[in-house]
C-alpha cells in the first residue's frame, strides 16, 4: 500500500503516520529526515543536498526527487510504504507520479484556529528533543525525561505558524485536485484514537480488496 499523507504541521500528521506504521508494517519516509540523512553521508548526493542547506536554501525539487527514488529502491518499501510531508506542491506530486503510483492520499483537516493553538502550547526540550504541551496534564516546564528547563521553538511562534499555514493553504488545494478520487479525508479534532478509526477502517478494507 503506497499511502501519502497530507496535513499541515499541529494537524496530528506524525502521530497518525506512528499508527499507521505498526499496524500495517510499512515504513514511514519522511521527506526532511531522508534528507537529513543523506546530507550525512559522503555520496554525491548528500554532498548536494549538504550544500543548499549549509545556506539554508530549500533544496530543490529535482534533488529531494533524486533522494526518494534512491529510499523507494530499498526492499523495505516493497510492500508499500508512507510519504509524510512530501508531497508538498503540485510540481512534486506530478515528479512522484513519474516514480511510483500512489494508492491512496490521506488529508488530515484541522481548522487553522485549532492547530494555532495546539502548536503555540508546544514546548521542546532544549537536552533530549522532548515535545510537551503546556495544555497536558502534568507540564512543569521540565523535561519529563531529562528535568531540562523547557523553551519554545521560534517557528512554534504565532506570526511564524500562521506564515506557514498560508503557505500550506496556497499547495494543498491543487494537491487534492491532483489526486481527486484517491483522496480520503479526515478530520483530527478529537483525540489521536479517534482520528486514527476511520483510517485503519478505510486501509483495512483497501488492503483485502
Ligand atoms: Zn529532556
Amino acid at each position: 500500500m503506497k499511502i501519502v499523507l497530507l496535513g499541515a504541521a499541529g494537524s496530528g500528521k506524525g502521530t497518525l503516520a506512528k499508527q499507521i506504521v505498526k499496524d500495517f508494517n510499512i515504513p514511514q519516509l519522511s521527506a526532511g529526515d531522508l534528507l537529513r540523512e543523506v546530507a550525512k553521508s559522503d555520496s554525491e548526493l548528500g554532498k548536494k543536498v549538504g550544500q543548499f542547506q549549509a545556506k539554508g536554501l530549500l533544496v530543490p525539487d529535482e534533488v529531494t526527487f533524486q533522494v526518494l527514488k534512491s529510499r523507494l529502491s530499498e526492499s523495505d518499501c516493497n510492500k508499500g510504504f508512507i510519504l509524510d510531508g512530501y508531497p508538498r506542491t503540485l510540481n512534486q506530486a506530478k515528479l512522484l507520479e513519474k516514480l511510483t503510483e500512489i494508492d491512496v492520499v490521506i488529508s488530515i483537516e484541522l481548522d487553522f484556529d485549532e492547530i494555532i493553538k495546539r502548536l503555540v502550547s508546544r514546548r521542546n526540550c532544549p537536552s533530549c528533543g522532548e515535545i510537551d504541551n503546556t495544555n497536558f496534564e502534568g507540564y512543569t516546564g521540565k523535561c519529563r525525561k531529562c528535568n531540562s528547563p523547557l523553551f519554545q521553538r521560534d517557528d512554534d511562534k504565532p506570526e511564524a505558524i500562521k506564515s506557514r499555514l498560508e503557505v500550506y493553504k496556497q499547495n494543498i488545494t491543487p494537491l487534492i485536485n491532483f489526486y481527486g478520487d484517491k483522496v480520503f479525508k479526515v478530520s483530527s479534532a478529537l483525540s489521536p484514537e479517534e482520528t486514527y478509526k476511520p483510517v485503519k477502517l478505510f486501509l483495512e478494507r483497501l488492503k483485502n480488496e
